[in-house]
């Protein structure tokens, strides 16, 4: 079986793959770039991870990047996003979805994966929103968007599927400085929360 699976380089993305890897999908990463000031460390950080995981799983294919050019968002890059509400990019996962589905159309496959919880109520983070995508999708084929980790805690995401010996390669900062994490935005403040 064949996944698209929406990734970057944070702890909720390496637990997807993680989920795909133990089903022994054959896997196809794909990153949206938009044009983000944290996109070019992602990416770095995501090859590395794509490569480590390779050298004992060979589904996993390359890293497909893609683009979703924000072009309407792009006082953006001028936030330091400390508090949650700065941090929604709105449209993001319907962008980050129909780039998906364009990809899985492109590679033959029916299955589409995003590791969404659904924690914080962005218009589309929700049950409801997943279920209007796929009635959307349907329209074109067989395609399917899998969330298996809606209504989970990060926590439990993380002590039930992330890969621990990927921990030092996870990367997940909206504010990165000279590459590294900023420590104070709140993505840093989330990877603080599970390693306590
Ligand atoms: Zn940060």
């Amino acid at each position: 079986m064949k996944v698209v699976c929406l990734v970057s380089s944070g702890f909720d993305s390496i637990s997807l793959l993680n989920y795909y890897i133990n089903k022994n999908y054959e896997i196809y990463p794909i990153y949206v770039k938009s044009g983000f000031k944290w996109e070019n460390d992602e990416i770095q950080h995501l090859q590395d991870i794509i490569n480590h995981i390779n050298k004992r799983y060979e589904l996993i294919k390359s890293l497909k990047i893609s683009h979703a050019p924000n072009d309407f968002f792009e006082e953006f890059n001028k936030r330091e996003f400390i508090n949650d509400e700065d941090v929604e990019i709105p449209f993001r996962n319907l962008d980050l979805l129909i780039n998906a589905l364009k990809y899985a159309y492109s590679v033959d496959a029916k299955l589409i994966a995003i590791g969404i919880m659904g924690l914080v109520a962005f218009k589309d983070n929700s049950y409801n929103f997943i279920k209007t995508i796929n009635d959307l999708f349907s329209m074109y084929g067989d395609y399917k968007v899998e969330t298996p980790f809606l209504g989970m805690s990060k926590k439990d995401v993380f002590d039930k599927y992330f890969i621990k010996e990927l921990f030092d390669k996870a990367f997940c900062c909206m504010n990165p400085i000279n590459g590294e994490e900023c420590g104070v935005c709140s993505k840093c403040k989330e990877k603080q929360v599970l390693t306590t």
